[in-house]
């Protein structure tokens, strides 16, 4: 019989993908495009992909809903309301602990925040990335520095638990403009930050420049130092790390994406959106007019994947390392066996010899240095097919 990749849980989670945006920004390989014109066909669709997809959850109440993108606070209210009603229809939402919405500054007016107010949503994630206009110019972000400070205010007048996007690792960023950038997020108390180091994605215009020489990479110990600054500042205010890129003050965890992390059953919709059952994956063909003529005529284009017990065990090595709390040795040794633990035991020696790694309270989990190498650390651990 094959391990669970994890307990069977009583809650799930419920990410909504909505894959437009008024213009791409330079360093972006998210599903996404400007095709607004799409947009009631594409809430159509969502509507009728929700309703085909309700029994993928099974009993499980629905503990926590995300809109993503793209640019889910394009969405006008009326769209977003729609939604809420089908999903309303088929799930109790009494118990939803966390619902959030992406948004992006230029979207959010006073009069759209108020109307975002009186929906269900109860969690702003807003893309920020820089309060530094020229690093914001080289992002191709539509918004500024000030702009963006201003938004924030605006919005903690109607939402009580806001996240905001930062990057690090940009061409022309320096540390102390990250340090400016580090010291304007904290001065406006919000709840949560997601921190990511930039990746030069395949296909992206920053990609492209990069290879024309046109942009330069940070240098790698320049990268470290800037992750240390951040971990070191959010720490100073009380904001905990829970996870390689998120920091929370407490009681703020992103019930969400923790969800992921604790392999929590999930159901994706929209195009490019992942679900998982404990014992599969599946993701939603990323083309947004394929995946809306697929709903429309009945034959959603999807892909599918069982679990191996080799992918089911990477896959609790690779989500457990990225957060503090580690991997459980007591877990691994139920769901996979002592020689599996014994194992794993032995591969992680010469990470706690070198400090990267700790093994406190029967968990192994990455120091603070060992969390900017955790790509490499993961890929060493993981099991061969
Ligand atoms: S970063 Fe966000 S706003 Fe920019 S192109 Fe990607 S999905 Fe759209």
């Amino acid at each position: 019989m094959y391990a669970k990749l994890f307990q069977h849980s009583s809650v799930a989670g419920l990410y909504i993908h909505i894959p437009f945006c008024k213009s791409r920004c330079s360093y972006c390989d998210f599903h996404s495009g400007v095709q607004l014109a799409l947009l009631d066909r594409f809430v159509d669709a969502l509507r009728a992909e929700l309703t085909s997809r309700v029994s993928y959850l099974k009993n499980e109440t629905l503990e926590t809903i995300y809109f993503g993108g793209g640019t889910p606070s394009l969405l006008s209210t009326e769209h977003l309301s729609a939604i809420f009603e089908s999903i309303q229809s088929h799930w109790d939402i009494s118990n939803c602990k966390e619902i959030t919405l992406e948004a992006n500054p230029d979207d959010l007016s006073e009069e759209k925040l108020e109307k975002l107010s009186e929906l269900p949503i109860n969690r702003l994630s807003i893309g920020i990335q820089s309060f530094n206009n020229n690093e914001l110019k080289i992002l191709r972000r539509r918004h500024t520095a000030q702009q963006a400070v201003d938004v924030v205010k605006r919005a903690q007048k109607y939402f009580s638990n806001i996240s905001i996007d930062l990057m690090y690792g940009l061409p022309e960023q320096t540390i102390s403009s990250w340090q400016n950038t580090i010291s304007e997020a904290l001065a406006l108390n919000i709840q949560h930050v997601s921190a990511y180091h930039l990746t030069y994605e395949e296909g992206t215009l920053l990609e492209r420049k990069r290879r024309e020489g046109h942009v330069s990479p940070v240098l790698e110990e320049e990268s470290i130092a800037m992750y240390h600054l951040l971990q070191n500042a959010l720490h100073e205010k009380g904001i905990e790390q829970y996870e390689i890129s998120n920091f929370a003050i407490p009681g703020f965890y992103s019930r969400h994406n923790s969800s992921y992390w604790k392999g929590i059953n999930y159901l994706g919709i929209g195009p490019s959106a992942h679900s998982f059952d404990g014992e599969s994956r599946q993701w939603n063909i990323a083309n947004t007019l394929q995946h809306i003529t697929g709903i429309e005529q009945g034959t959603p284009r999807f892909e599918k994947e069982v679990l191996s017990e080799t992918d089911k065990y990477n896959e609790l090595i690779m989500i457990s390392l990225r957060t503090t709390d580690g991997i459980s040795l007591e877990r691994v040794e139920q769901e996979f066996g002592t020689n599996a633990k014994k194992e794993l035991l032995k591969q992680s020696v010469r990470f706690i010899k070198s400090g990267i790694m700790l093994l406190e309270e029967n968990h192994l989990r990455l120091s603070s240095e060992g969390l900017f190498l955790s790509d490499g650390i993961i890929t060493d651990l993981m099991q061969e097919q």
